[in-house]
């Protein structure tokens, strides 16, 4: 496959490139090969996008939610058509396995599309009567909105935030990870094939300060970052001081309690999925897995012939389940963990170590006997290593699993209905399961309690952090004042 775009940046409907911008390596990482070079965005490429989108948007936000939506569900016919292709892409820009990425990607992002394309002809206003007058909403757009992305989820989260954002009638700059920066393009071409006009999905490449300069300009309206929480403060501190709307996504520790009378093979797959799934490198894992003592053994013994199964390979071979880290930085960043979690005594069950090869891989890994103080239970990895904690008591556990700073995502493993839905309300997080993990269908909320974020991606929720209420006072009589 030809990975090289054919420019760095797409703009007003059209591919831009500007090489006097820092130039970016884009790297496999299966191999380390440098498959790609785009250049960060100058001051001048950054111009162009928020000039063509704004004077774009005014259009795109008179035309009926029907004609929006209909372009919008067309751009997913043609990502589905596509998604082998588009697979591909995504396995050279992330390294994660084609296994993964062609039911995961832009499968995900087609999704975000047709329903937000559906839901499009249906935002409406209300009417409030008050005696003989009235009041009306409109739901008007925000205006232009700017999406920044981490390097997991490239096109699907470059259509997770343009697709409600289109929805509601306004324009996107997209500022993709600088380790990923491929994905983002084929979105922006494939909107404006399904006729998206000019000026309204633009791309524009660079490092932490090209979203800094977007984020802190005033023509920008709202800021959609995926990050981690470092980043999320940053972003939120600018976007604060021009009172623009937000959506955080941030970083997570989340935890899965295993209670003694789970199914343990389902228990066993949902610490899988919400560990290993794209290498660890997911921001609602379930990294810390309380089991409860009673079970721990047998948990950890079936947790071990699983992971035997794992096939670490060639992300290209459909039979490859577990694929590189993204980066020589991410894949130094986890085994750095690896060696906290030794040096702190917890009981290295699985994995621990780097494979050998020019890619960045390393073993899924396991560490047991873990506790609440460890640094590997307390800080976002984001790589696969699992850290196994033990408890008896649901009080306590409870207790133990809501001690973090984050509140992304938390699993519950049990047959007691009534203890299952006890314990979804009482978790601090955003997005709960029960008996399974990391479902994220564009239908339900998505998103952050805590420092994990703020607002909510996906389903109607995502709709109010892409749209504004204004009122309409209607008077039918005549008006009274003071003097
Ligand atoms: P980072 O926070 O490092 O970067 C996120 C994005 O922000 C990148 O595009 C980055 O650019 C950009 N950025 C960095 N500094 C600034 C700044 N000052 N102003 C504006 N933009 C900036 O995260 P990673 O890319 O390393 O992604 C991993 C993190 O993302 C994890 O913590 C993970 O938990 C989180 N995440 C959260 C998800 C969620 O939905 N809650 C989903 C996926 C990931 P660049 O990197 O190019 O310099």
């Amino acid at each position: 496959m030809h990975t090289q775009p054919t420019a760095s940046h797409f703009i007003n409907g059209a591919y831009v490139e500007d090489t006097s911008g820092t130039p970016i390596k884009v790297i496999y990482p299966a191999t380390g090969a440098v498959i790609a070079t785009v250049h960060a965005a100058t001051p001048d490429v950054i111009e162009q996008a928020i000039t063509s989108a704004r004077a774009a948007q005014v259009a795109w936000a008179a035309m009926t939610g029907t004609e929006r939506g209909r372009i919008l569900r067309r751009a997913a016919d043609i990502m589905r058509e596509r998604n082998h292709d588009l697979s591909i892409l995504e396995t050279y820009d992330t390294g994660k396995p084609y296994q993964e990425t062609s039911v995961a990607d832009a499968t995900s992002g087609a999704d975000a599309l047709e329903y937000f394309g559906g839901i499009a002809a249906s935002l409406t206003g209300e009417h409030i009567q008050l005696g003989e007058d009235w009041v009306y909403t409109r739901r008007e757009p925000l205006g232009l909105c700017v999406g920044i992305g981490a390097w997991n989820y490239p096109t699907q989260i470059a259509c997770w935030k343009g697709a409600p954002a289109l929805a509601c009638g306004n324009a996107i700059i997209f500022k993709p990870s600088e380790t990923t920066p491929l994905c983002a393009l084929k979105v922006a071409e494939i909107l404006h094939e399904a006729g998206l006009p000019a000026g309204l999905y633009n791309v524009v490449q660079g490092m932490g300060e090209v979203g800094a300069s977007l984020v802190s300009d005033p023509r920008v309206d709202k800021v959609s970052l995926t990050g981690s929480v470092p980043t999320g403060r940053k972003v939120y501190a600018a976007a604060a001081s021009g009172i623009k709307a937000v959506t955080m996504e941030l970083g997570g520790k989340s935890p899965i309690i295993v209670f003694e009378d789970a199914d343990i093979e389902n228990a066993v797959s949902g610490a899988i999925l919400g560990n290993f799934y794209s290498s660890g490198q997911v921001c609602s894992n379930g990294t810390r897995v309380f089991v409860h003592a009673d079970i721990k053994e047998a948990f950890l013994k079936r947790l071990a012939e699983r992971l035997d199964g794992a096939v670490i390979g060639d992300p290209m071979d459909p039979e490859t389940s577990f694929g590189p880290m993204v980066s020589k930085r991410q894949l130094d960043i986890a085994l750095g963990y690896i060696e906290k979690g030794k040096a702190e005594g917890a009981r290295l069950v699985y994995g621990g170590k780097a494979i050998d090869g020019d890619g960045f891989y390393m073993q899924p890994t396991v560490f047991a006997d873990v506790t609440d103080d460890m640094i590997i239970a307390r800080e976002e990895i984001f790589g696969p290593v699992m850290s196994v904690l033990d408890f008896t008591d649901e009080d306590d556990v409870m207790a133990r699993a809501n001690d973090t700073e984050f509140g992304l995502a938390a699993g519950v493993f049990t047959r007691d209905l009534a203890r299952a839905h006890r314990v979804a309300a009482n978790f601090q997080a955003g997005t709960c399961y029960i008996n399974t993990y990391n479902d994220a269908p564009v239908e339900a909320p998505f998103g952050g309690m805590k420092n994990s974020g703020v607002g909510r991606e996906n389903s109607k929720a995502a709709i109010e952090h892409y749209s504004q209420i204004k009122s309409v006072y209607v008077r039918m009589g005549d008006m009274e004042a003071p003097f």
